[in-house]
């Protein structure tokens, strides 16, 4: 039986599809103005497992992430610039050509860690006509109003909008940098819909159509929290089993999104909400100014395996936080070598026989572990648990456990450890090793030993005759 913690209820709740069989899932993806760090990629990672989970548990999965190629300014309250132009100006690019270069990195980065790959990826930018029939509606319901800046929806009038994040509303002020806008209602109103300045040529702007505007034409572009809204509304319908993202996007962005969709449907947008904590580097906030966004490509320039970054991120529970080090990298980066060293038994064992009952449930309680709120941390014990019991079987276990084993990492973790056979070359000194050591000839199994060590194998007698394993 599935169970996650639900962010509304602050409960843990027992998982039931609207649909037996299948889950809708919408994920928040990605604004494309930079890379991704390593704390936007662990966000991610969550999400993988738990698309994993369901998947192994028997349930289809249909997910749609978004890709925020407009309208995420850098306050999440819709003040300061746009994201995307901020960072369009600094590259002497357009908005454009700046999305699909990272958003091109997010995919090729998406495949290098084996993330699942949702079945609808959609960018804000193609669901525009979607967006503006969205705020049609809201305008119609009366629940909109127009300001010098843009369209707004007005919060007052959706009395639950405190309710999902347990905000204090009388207490709630504008983004705290940034002058609060006084033509808004409610410190708490959000744009649906901004227009662009007048001043201003924007790369990325729309028509507002005659019907939503008041007053004179005017360009303009779609709020971020409006994307998600169309989009489920679009591709998954008014209600999805599960919605996932940051905790950071808890008071405004998802509160946002409940607000807009709940009064267009009448209906409640998800039933379950999951939300991940954050990942420190080097015990901070991961911030630019500081210098330490690491991303993906500073983790394979230092020749680290990207699994290694995937099984460090699983080694916490998603909703704790969690601190990258280099060191806690390398730690992690070892325990995947062990790993390795175990799964590179299945070309050596002498045993292909039945599963062997220890390891079916310590696998099996591994599952058990992801269908308790993902919990990675007990999922990754109960995985050692399996291979330390092949390990200690030595040449007596059985390759096909050890496949198990191997199957769970790769199907429940997305973890993929490249092992490989040795070559027949090797096999022979091996062998003559073993005769040579039968013979007691102790100064030629040394010197054999010594060759497969040049060539980054490292021999291991054991009662039962040689272990080989690659040397890192
Ligand atoms: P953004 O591109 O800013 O919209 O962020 C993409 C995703 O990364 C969002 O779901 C954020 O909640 C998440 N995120 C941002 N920073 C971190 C962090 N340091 N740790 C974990 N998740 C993060
Ligand atoms: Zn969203």
């Amino acid at each position: 039986m599935l169970r996650f913690y639900n962010t509304p209820s602050r409960l843990y709740e027992p998982f039931a599809p609207i649909e037996s069989g299948s889950v809708s899932i919408y994920t928040c993806g990605p604004t494309v103005y930079d890379y991704l760090h390593v704390g936007n990629w662990s966000s991610y990672i969550r999400w993988d497992i738990l698309v994993r989970t369901l998947t192994l548990s028997g349930y289809s999965v249909n997910r749609v992430m978004n890709i925020t190629d407009v309208g995420h300014l850098v306050s999440d309250e819709d003040d300061g610039q746009d994201k995307m132009v901020k960072s369009a100006l600094k590259h002497k690019k357009t908005a454009w050509e700046l999305a699909k270069l990272y958003t091109d990195d997010f995919m090729i980065g998406m495949d290098k860690l084996h993330l699942a790959k949702p079945q609808h990826i959609t960018k804000a930018t193609d669901f525009i006509k979607e967006q503006l029939t969205f705020i049609r509606e809201l305008k119609d319901k009366g629940m909109t109003y127009q300001i010098d800046d843009g369209i707004y929806f007005d919060t007052a009038k959706f009395p639950k909008y405190a309710d999902f994040a347990r905000l204090d509303l009388e207490n709630l002020k504008d983004g705290a940098r940034i002058a609060p806008n006084p033509q808004k209602r409610n410190p708490s109103d959000f744009a649906l819909w901004k227009f662009s300045p007048m001043d201003e040529k924007r790369d990325m702007e729309w028509d507002t159509p005659e019907d939503i505007v008041e007053g004179a034409p005017k360009k303009g572009f779609p709020g971020w929290h409006l994307e998600c809204s169309a989009m489920i509304l679009n591709k998954l319908g008014k209600t999805i089993d599960i919605h996932t993202g940051g905790i950071d996007h808890i008071p405004v962005h998802h509160t946002n999104e409940i607000a807009q969709s709940q009064t267009l449907t009448g209906k409640p947008l998800a039933h379950y909400w999951l939300h991940n904590n954050f990942l420190l580097v080097n015990g901070t906030k991961v911030s630019k100014s500081l210098g330490n966004s690491i991303v993906l490509s500073d983790i394979e320039k230092k020749k680290i395996d990207l699994m290694a970054f995937k099984l460090f991120v699983l080694q916490s529970h998603y909703q704790t936080e969690s601190n990258f080090t280099w060191e806690n990298l390398m730690a992690a980066n070892n325990r995947l070598n062990n790993w390795g060293s175990v799964i590179e038994r299945k070309w050596q064992v002498k045993s292909s026989a039945t599963t062997d009952s220890k390891v079916t449930r310590a696998l099996a309680s591994a599952l058990e572990a992801l269908q308790q709120d993902l919990d990675t941390p007990r999922a990754i014990i109960h995985v050692e648990e399996a291979l330390n019991y092949v390990e200690t079987r030595g040449l007596e276990a059985s390759a096909v456990d050890i496949m198990e084993v191997e199957s769970f990492i790769q199907n429940g973790f997305g973890i993929y450890i490249l092992t490989n056979d040795i070559t027949a070359g090797q096999k022979l000194t091996l062998k003559e090793r073993a005769q040579a050591r039968q013979n007691k000839d102790w100064k030629t199994s040394d010197h054999l030993r010594d060759i497969l060590k040049n060539q980054k194998i490292e021999v291991k007698d054991t009662d039962e005759g040689q272990i080989w394993s690659r040397l890192n």
